[in-house]
């Protein structure tokens, strides 16, 4: 299967009064294959949005291009700019939420208005994308008389009513409740299979990303970390940023003496654990919570239980290595009582090189710290 979004080097520049030239998107190579569902998934302003906008069309771009199926539709060099409305695409935003004024049968057939269908294609068209969306005999109600979920298929409706071969979704399901928004990703993925299209994902939510998708970018700050598959993503974190956006993490902040590794600032007591061979003197060592081994036997890093939390499925102790605070988390039947003493091993963690300095001073630049 071809490539059927292709985004080269490309870049977006805002100048802004408050936070002075932002990078908002920093030369973004992406290759989404046909048929695939791939998600946008960042903290806020790391540049989703505006990504998105630029493959749509309602943004230009100030470096790089976009080719959509094999056609290309945005280019700075060669100074080409196809709009919106002549991309081929499916839409459904947040913001372009359904019009109140119009009934559902308007609502879904405003895009082939557009583009001049006859009424009788028109018609047909409309009662097939309804069908899809569990619409039908809702054709002359408003939006506004109907629930959150049904909106949401109105907007679906509308975005596959002109039987497009990439869909773009923006947060679409942000305004459902946590039931709705699971039951919708099932509907979304289902129409994706009947019309086999390609999509494009955005959202915040880390768990519907990974249910949805087949391939994930997450960046950060306008700046892409890693593109792979949900599995590799949270087994294979390139770094600190993506270890941590992904699932539960808890780290520690060590040095490296005479090879034996310390936690940064108290060097009475070593951790026994295999150093990289790229290991560089300051590193950051990342796990997750119940990936620990949490033990009584006197064989590991001695510690003992600062505080220990019941969350419904395990429990989860905080404990003291060097000056810093580890999570660890546990089935219940391994219990500690607190102030009780332990033991702890690290199981295969990640190591990252220490906090990137640079990166704190954009976060600030941009007022998101
Ligand atoms: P969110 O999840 O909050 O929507 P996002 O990841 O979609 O965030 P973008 O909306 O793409 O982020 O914004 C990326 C950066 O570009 C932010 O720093 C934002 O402030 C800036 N930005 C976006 N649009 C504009 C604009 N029209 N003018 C100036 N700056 C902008």
């Amino acid at each position: 299967m071809g490539d059927q979004i292709v985004l080269r080097n490309v870049t977006k520049r805002f100048s802004t009064k408050t936070m002075g030239d932002i990078v908002a998107v920093d030369n973004f190579n992406i290759n989404v294959k046909e048929g695939e569902c791939f998600s946008f998934l960042g903290p806020s302003g790391c540049g989703k949005s505006t990504t998105l906008r630029m493959i749509a069309g309602f943004e230009d771009l100030s470096e790089g291009e976009i080719e959509l199926c094999g056609q290309l539709v945005s280019s700075k060099s060669k100074n080409l700019y196809v709009p919106p409305e002549k991309r081929g695409l499916g839409m459904v935003f947040q913001a372009f939420a359904v019009w109140p004024h119009m009934n559902v049968f308007e609502n879904v057939a405003f895009p082939l208005r557009i583009q001049k269908v006859n009424n009788m294609d028109i018609n047909q068209k409309v009662a097939e994308a309804l069908k899809h969306t569990s619409l039908t005999g809702l054709e002359k109600v408003y939006p506004s008389e109907l629930s959150g979920g049904q909106q949401q298929r109105i907007a679906l409706a509308r975005a596959i009513v002109t039987n497009p071969k990439v869909m773009l979704l923006d947060e679409p399901l942000s305004n459902l409740d946590p039931k709705l928004r699971e039951s919708m990703r099932f509907e979304i993925k289902a129409l994706q299979r009947k019309f086999n299209f390609t999509i494009i994902f955005v959202t915040h939510d880390q768990s519907e990303a990974m249910a949805i998708s087949d391939r994930m970018m997450v960046c950060d700050m306008g700046k892409i970390m890693q593109i792979d598959t949900p599995e590799n993503l949270y087994n294979k974190p390139v770094n600190r940023f993506v270890h941590n956006f992904l699932g539960e993490s808890t780290f520690v902040e060590v040095v490296i003496k005479d090879g034996k590794v310390y936690p940064k600032g108290h060097m009475d007591q070593n951790i026994n654990i295999n150093i990289p061979s790229n290991a560089s003197n300051e590193m950051v060592i990342a796990t997750r919570p119940n990936e620990i081994s949490l033990t009584k036997e006197t064989d590991g890093f001695k510690t003992h239980i600062e505080k220990r939390t019941f969350l419904t499925d395990r429990t989860e102790y905080l404990v003291p290595i060097g000056g810093q605070l580890l999570k660890v988390q546990t089935p219940h039947r391994i219990r500690f009582e607190q102030n009780e003493e332990c033991f702890i091993k690290f199981v295969e963690p990640m190591w990252y090189e220490a906090d990137d300095k640079e990166a704190e001073k954009e976060r600030h630049k941009r007022q998101l710290i």
